[in-house]
């Protein structure tokens, strides 16, 4: 019985210190709980701690004629500051805030999908791959570029034409890259530039953009039209061409509005952060890129037997039919 009895109580003390050492461990989960928390709720203090008080945006009449654009009447950032300052602006709300993120997102993406291609595919030993890592490097190249365009030409007229300079010799390096991954993968067979001059109207600036660029990619999406008709007239179920037919139709939507300022024109001052035209540009122009790497990513893996010759052949040989594409070879 007191066997039993002493039995009973050091139980009840294990029980005890079990409960109190429970209750210890749940009071310090919760302590440091609390503390996380109160960590969190410092985070925004810290942020502002770590970036100074940026400069706020300006109105349209603020800065000089080169920065203004036709119905964005706010939102402008300030000319003539540190680069610091325009680098830290990507953190900012401003009027190309959008403009600089679609391309500078949409350009990680095109990194991350490199990546992970070369999971698989050896871009440096297997000629056949080089047309793709092409196009995904100037995918990037003028992503980037672009990206980089929006985020630091504010600063003077020198660094606006610099950038959109470098903007466009982006354009032109990824249409070089299109043009070889359209010729090599989609059928067989090739780019441009464009100039800013702040004395013509906008309407004629936009025209010399244009009109090299149509043409150019007149010239290098033809492979894409030629096989889109091919395929309509044959009803082949190839399952490239779907993305072949969105990446193009995605790109002319997106000159749609690189030329018109629609809609913030109808809606003059309300499109100063989000809706502006040019951000819909970007974005199709985003969606357009990634539908192309997934198409000829599929054209790369489908076409390997008819396309055996490496690029470098199929560069320095003298132009030869679409209808015989191993004629090179011969
Ligand atoms: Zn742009």
């Amino acid at each position: 019985m007191m066997d039993h009895n002493v039995c009973n109580s050091s139980t009840d003390l294990v029980l005890s210190l079990l409960q109190s050492n429970m209750a210890t461990v749940v009071m310090e989960q919760i302590g440091r709980l609390f503390i996380n928390v109160q960590q969190l709720r410092q985070i925004p203090q810290l942020l502002e701690s770590a970036f100074p008080t940026l400069p706020c945006t300006v109105k349209l009449s603020d800065v000089p004629k080169v920065f203004q654009e036709r119905y964005i009447l706010t939102g402008y950032r300030q000319t003539e500051q540190s680069w610091r300052y325009y680098f830290l602006t990507l953190f900012q709300r401003h009027n190309e805030s959008i403009n600089v993120w679609t391309h500078l997102l949409t350009a990680l993406i095109v990194l991350v999908k490199c990546q992970e291609i070369s999971q698989t595919v050896d871009f440096l030993r297997d000629p056949h791959a080089q047309p793709l890592f092409i196009v995904l490097l100037t995918a990037f190249i003028t992503l980037s570029f672009s990206a980089l365009a929006h985020l630091l030409s504010a600063k003077s007229e020198l660094s606006f034409f610099t950038f959109y300079f470098l903007d466009y010799l982006g354009v032109a390096v990824y249409q070089y890259g299109c043009g070889v991954a359209h010729y090599y993968y989609v059928s067989r067979r090739t780019g441009t530039r464009e100039y800013a001059n702040l004395e013509r109207p906008k309407f004629t600036n936009k025209l010399y953009q244009l009109v090299p660029c149509t043409l150019a990619y007149c010239l290098d999406g033809s492979p894409v039209v030629h096989r889109l008709y091919s395929c309509y007239q044959t009803g082949c179920s190839d399952p490239a061409v779907p993305f072949h037919l969105y990446h193009t139709i995605l790109f002319m939507a997106s000159a749609y509005f690189f030329s018109f300022p629609h809609p913030e024109s109808l809606f003059t001052g309300k499109c100063d952060f989000i809706g502006q035209g040019h951000q819909i540009f970007h974005v199709l122009m985003g969606v357009a890129a990634l539908m192309q790497i997934a198409a000829l990513r599929m054209d790369f893996t489908a076409r390997r037997p008819c396309t055996s010759v490496s690029m470098a052949t199929w560069l320095t040989t003298p132009w030869r039919s679409s209808s015989s594409p191993t004629a090179a070879q011969r």
